[in-house]
């Protein structure tokens, strides 16, 4: 068996140049191309170059469709909704790997690419970092055991340049702690408070985001009881964690059937 060959799409990103370099260091898989948006500074740019590796040969094209069919076997993508929604497509079209690391998508969106996992082997998380990961299982865990006189309250930190908020994680977060509870976070998520907001409604499940800087991420779970507090947290220091949990999820998927799965299925914490 071949190694696996994974191209980087939205390479000249924070996290493409990232993702190059981890598919270039992993053992088993090899880096074979890299795409930009159309009209993008870094079309034409050597991939090697760009992520820091020297020059490799590559050069970062504008052409998704030609490179899904390209006869590669996977695609690594933190881009936006947008395009990883037509990236599921041509996935799907190509039957190869997508590993979709990208946050913010709207529900018809996340229907979008269910439908396109019916034909290629899909992995999504909104962290694809093992610590997160971890702390989603204990979040689970505590919520289960703590009954609602405990108040979730989940608080993020991003840099300057982050669109969306709350963070993809901190939504994984809080699915954990309302799948412990037996509730559905649509009903119970708080998504900001200004203003007279009343007092708080027992089990809400309540989010804060902060944004500034060059922080690569900082989630913390509060379970708020009557005179005692647990915190649960995590610190991102570095953006190669979630690359090389992306290119881990590229390996575990090959060979895999379609469907779409997540960072518990690669990691066996389902
Ligand atoms: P970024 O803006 O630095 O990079 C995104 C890149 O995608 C840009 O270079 C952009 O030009 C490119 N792009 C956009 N549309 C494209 C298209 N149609 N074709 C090809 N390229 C296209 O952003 P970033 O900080 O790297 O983050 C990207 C995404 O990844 C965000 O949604 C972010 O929240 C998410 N993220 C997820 C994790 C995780 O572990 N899941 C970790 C970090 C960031």
């Amino acid at each position: 068996m071949g190694e696996m060959k994974l191209a980087v799409v939205g390479a000249g990103g924070r996290m493409g140049r990232n993702l190059a370099r981890a598919a270039h260091e992993m053992e088993g898989c090899e880096l074979v191309g890299g795409v930009e948006r159309a009209g993008s500074e870094y079309v034409g740019c050597d991939l090697g170059e760009l992520a820091g590796l020297g020059r490799l040969g590559v050069e970062i094209g504008d052409d998704a469709p030609a490179l899904f069919a390209s006869g590669i076997d996977g695609v690594l993508d933190f881009t936006t909704p947008a395009a990883s929604v037509q990236f599921s497509e041509l996935a799907a079209q190509a039957r190869i790997v997508h590993i979709i690391g990208t946050t913010g998508f709207k529900a018809d969106d996340e229907q979008k690419i269910k439908a396109a996992s019916r034909h290629a082997a899909i992995v999504k998380a909104g962290n694809m970092s093992l610590g997160i990961n971890m702390l989603t299982a204990l979040v689970e865990q505590v919520a289960n055991a703590l009954d609602e006189s405990f108040d979730i309250e989940i608080v993020e930190m991003h840099h300057r340049h982050k669109v969306d908020a709350p963070s993809g994680t901190a939504l994984m977060l809080g699915e954990a702690a309302a799948g412990g509870r037996g509730v559905s976070l649509e009903e119970k998520s708080v998504r900001s408070r200004d203003g007279h907001t009343g007092e708080r409604r027992a089990g809400d499940i309540g989010f804060a985001t902060l944004r500034g800087g060059s922080v690569v991420g900082e989630h913390k779970v509060i379970f708020a009881g009557n005179a005692e507090r647990i915190e649960l947290s995590h610190i991102a220091d570095d953006r190669g964690i979630f690359a090389t949990g992306a290119v881990k999820a590229a390996l575990w998927a090959k060979d895999r059937k379609p469907g779409l799965y997540s960072m518990k299925d690669v990691l066996g914490l389902s």
